[in-house]
């Protein structure tokens, strides 16, 4: 494209539209820039899949917005995990006072629906990007409705998770649904280590597996 470079992303207001022939984005700079022009503690929806990934992104966002968690997570189809997981995050929050929470439905069959044919997909296949859009949907409709000033998830914290699918949907529904953005990928600045060490100080329950039935295999 005339006069844009591959890897260039497109500003607009307080966020970026992702550009499909980017390369490689740091979407923590990306967050850091926002954080660096909002003066005052902006309302923060932030989609959590489990206490241990919010640990270190709450100990990092905590003190520049009001942040309020919202627990979604219809690819949990056990019932004692998702309420264990649930109960966790819950905890967390009580002994930090990091942030809020929102309680909302489990709405796991949005997951079995959405997951028919992807069963004998891999993990961060196409199964993955519609499970983290989902998600992400949910958080963004719920900021929109509530009149939060941005939503976000933890979600890019783990390595295990693709941080530029994540990013793409996020400012995707940004533009959809008008509601702003907060970009992250948490992982950076030791994000995954520190979680570690915060689940180990708080004796977090930490899953061996991402969620779904799929990924037990
Ligand atoms: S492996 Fe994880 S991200 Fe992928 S579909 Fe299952 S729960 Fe969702």
């Amino acid at each position: 494209m005339k006069g844009r470079k591959t890897g260039e992303i497109l500003t607009k207001k307080q966020g970026v539209r992702y550009n499909k022939t980017a390369m490689k984005i740091n979407f923590d700079e990306k967050m850091q820039e926002i954080i660096k022009n909002e003066k005052n503690k902006p309302k923060l929806l932030l989609h959590s899949c489990c206490a241990p990934c919010s640990s270190a992104c709450l100990e990092r966002i905590a003190k520049h917005f009001q942040v309020t968690v919202l627990y979604y997570n219809p690819n949990i189809d056990d019932e004692a995990e998702y309420e264990k997981r649930k109960s966790e995050q819950i905890r967390f929050l009580q002994e930090t006072g990091y942030a809020d929470v929102l309680d909302c439905g489990h709405e796991k069959e949005k997951f079995e629906e959405m997951a028919k044919g992807l069963e004998e997909e891999p993990e961060r296949g196409k199964r993955c990007y519609l499970c983290y859009e989902l998600r992400l949907k949910k958080t963004a409709e719920v900021a929109k409705a509530r009149a939060f000033d941005y939503f976000c998830t933890t979600l890019t914290l783990s390595p295990h998770k693709n941080a530029d699918w994540l990013n793409e949907i996020g400012y995707r529904l940004e533009k959809e649904l008008g509601v702003n953005y907060l970009p992250s990928d948490f992982k950076k600045q030791g994000g995954y280590l520190r979680s570690i060490e915060l689940s180990n100080e708080y004796g977090l329950y930490r899953q061996s597996f991402c969620g779904c039935k799929y990924s037990k295999r």
